[in-house]
């Protein structure tokens, strides 16, 4: 016998997954040139030429026991240090090691947050459009996943909507920015503003109701918009960091949940968010991987390629009729299907090899996700069959 909940979540394929194993597929039959696969949010620019040398520079360099050894497990202090001193200088907050926790990327520091904060009939709320694995992370580790519809005209925070869901059961709000699946950043005005509402609902409902930050696309932002860091705008944030994406490592898998002294109740949240990681596994995040962020923790990508894409993409695609928000961060778009139904296109695109990911998942059935983390050469050659599509609509 298995665990029926378990079986079934194993057994639903993401529809991300599964349009790209399809392209893939497709790939052997039609040939390279003839499948347009903007499915996964696989970073398509090569990790900073220094984090490649501190990879080497820590294996020659140092002792083999130590680099592959076991760290605490929240991280060897070092390289804790070394993430903290980064993040206190560039945002002029008070962070320390002590308060940086180092996982296995953003997905267990995420998990290991919420088991922390699932109290009985805890509520954590995710705002559309949401990266989909929130409901499962929240759903299978103790608490109810609330959904905030999005705010079609500029996809910040549905304020209204989301105040008209706190409940005294709310723990958490799981806010993500850049976004993924709109690639728009949160304004200052926007966040200060969620900051308003969920300082005065924490004060009604006589508990902190925390901004769990999921920033795995903090240094993915184009036009020098800003991405405030949402610790010095709301103190009850807890930020969980991967470096999957900022600095291409998502098979590297390393990240952080950082919680500041400044957060309310910071010492047990932080033992419970230990606790929580050692009840799923967690051991330590990998050694190697400790030593190169903190030797790296102000290496910044090169991201003119990804805003080549977003421009082309965004500039063709609204010449031809199509409805976007023009985004400003991480490696993504969010396109108004045409006819309403995200799905029917998206299966329409899939006929000509145009592989697009309906919003459904996302919160907003009526939209389909691009990634444009893309070869400029795919883009140029499926131009042609987006402009089709739209024109076989109108
Ligand atoms: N959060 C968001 C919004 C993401 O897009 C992703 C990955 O695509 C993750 C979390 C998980 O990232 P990681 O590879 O660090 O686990």
């Amino acid at each position: 016998m298995v665990n029926e909940k378990m079986l079934s979540l194993g057994k639903t394929r993401s529809c991300i997954r599964e349009l790209f194993e399809y392209g893939l597929k497709q790939t052997a039959i039609v040939g390279r040139e003839n499948v347009y696969d903007y499915s996964i949010g696989n970073p398509s620019i090569p990790a900073p030429p220094e984090v490649n040398r501190a990879f080497l520079n820590i294996i020659q360099t140092v002792d083999s026991l130590a680099v592959h050894g076991y760290t605490p497990a929240p991280g060897g202090m070092d390289a804790r240090e070394a993430v903290a001193k980064e993040l206190s200088e560039r945002f002029n907050v008070s962070i320390h090691g002590a308060n940086i926790f180092f996982t296995c990327g953003a997905a267990p520091a995420l998990i290991s947050v919420i088991r922390a904060l699932s109290v009985e009939n805890a509520a954590i709320i995710g705002v559309a459009p949401f990266f989909p694995e929130y409901r499962p992370f929240v759903e299978n580790n103790g608490a109810a996943f609330v959904p905030v519809p999005a705010d079609t005209r500029n996809f910040q925070i549905n304020l209204p909507a989301l105040e008209a869901r706190i409940t005294d059961h709310t723990q958490a709000v799981i806010i993500n920015s850049p976004n993924n699946p709109s690639g728009v950043i949160y304004s200052r005005e926007t966040l200060e503003q969620l900051a308003k509402l969920l300082t005065e609902k924490s004060a009604e409902v006589g508990h902190p109701i925390y901004i769990i930050a999921d920033e795995p696309y903090r240094e993915l932002a184009y036009d020098g918009t800003e991405v405030s860091f949402i610790p010095a705008i709301y103190p009850n944030t807890i930020v969980c960091y991967s470096y999957s994406k900022s600095l291409s490592l998502p098979g590297e898998r390393i990240g952080y949940v950082c919680v500041p002294d400044f957060v309310e109740d910071s010492e047990n949240l932080f033992a419970a968010i230990a606790g929580a990681a050692r009840a799923s596994g967690h051991v330590c995040a990998p050694s190697l991987q400790q030593r190169v962020v903190a030797q790296c923790a102000a290496s910044r990508p090169n991201i003119d390629a990804y805003d080549q894409n977003r421009k082309m993409l965004y500039e063709s695609l609204t010449s031809y009729g199509y409805e976007c928000v023009k985004p400003n961060g991480a490696f993504y778009m969010f396109v108004k299907a045409p006819g309403g139904n995200a799905k029917a296109f998206s299966d329409m695109a899939k006929e000509r090899n145009l592989l697009v990911v309906p919003g459904d998942d996302f919160g907003c059935p009526e939209y389909f996700r691009i990634s444009t983390c893309v070869s400029k050469d795919m883009i140029k050659r499926s131009l042609p069959v987006f402009k089709q599509i739209w024109n076989d609509y109108a």
